[in-house]
């Protein structure tokens, strides 16, 4: 399950993004409202925990933004406790649930979990393609009676790979969402890390394998999804 977290207190925000990434959460992380709003628009994210007091652009103006766009991805807000106007607002604009600040880690978790339960994201802690499947708590990746430990980004690529099956992940998609730039350096990377992969898929005896379309992207292969 994928969550955008859009906060601007950069140790707040990376303190949520290290609590969800111990859940098992793959999660990316803005910090004005404007960079929260394209990276909302650019990926399918399972839910968005979005601050209301945002620079650049406020929390409840990316929220009706989006709304408008028709992307009804769960929106949890975050507001401070003398903002209960901005509260009730956001509920007008789309929002799904909010939780004031400061919130406790227990209370943050359980609200994910309801939302998307009502939305009905579903919460798979295993995605799979034909033989292998991802340990989203354990970071393994799994075949049969076999496991391999994968890096954060071997990972985070695995899962992109796997939740699009026979469905081509483009170069750029792992340079944004991997990486978060656009360096032509880590185009390269992207090679390197997918060799990672293949080695590992080819270690486990994996009947997948990550197929190179030239010049576009990599998708799966020998699955039966
Ligand atoms: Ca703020």
């Amino acid at each position: 399950m994928r969550i955008l977290v859009v906060e601007d207190e950069i140790g707040l925000a990376e303190a949520i993004c290290a609590i969800l990434r111990r859940e098992g959460y793959f999660v990316d992380m803005a910090n004005d409202g404007k960079s929260g709003l394209e990276k909302a628009l650019s990926s399918n994210f399972d839910c968005i925990i979005l601050d209301i007091m945002l620079p650049k652009m406020n929390g409840l103006d990316v929220l009706t933004f989006l709304r408008v766009k028709e992307i009804e991805t769960p929106v949890l807000l975050l507001t401070a406790k003398s903002e209960v106007d901005d509260k009730i607002k956001g509920l007008d604009c789309g929002a799904d649930d909010y939780l004031t600040k400061p919130f406790v880690t227990g209370e943050l978790l359980a609200r994910i979990r309801a939302m998307t339960r009502r939305i009905g994201v579903s919460v798979e802690l295993t995605p799979k393609f034909g033989d292998i499947s991802l340990d989203m708590k354990k970071g393994e990746l799994m075949c049969g009676a076999n496991s391999v430990i994968l890096g954060r980004k071997e990972f985070q690529m695995m899962e992109m790979l796997v939740s699009n099956g026979t469905s081509i992940v483009t170069k750029e998609d792992f340079v944004t969402k991997v990486w978060g730039t656009g360096d032509d350096s880590d185009y390269n990377n992207v090679e390197v890390y997918i060799s990672f992969l293949r080695k590992k898929l080819s270690m486990l005896h994996s009947k997948v394998s990550i197929k190179t379309r030239r010049g576009i992207g990599y998708c799966l292969e020998g699955g039966t999804k």
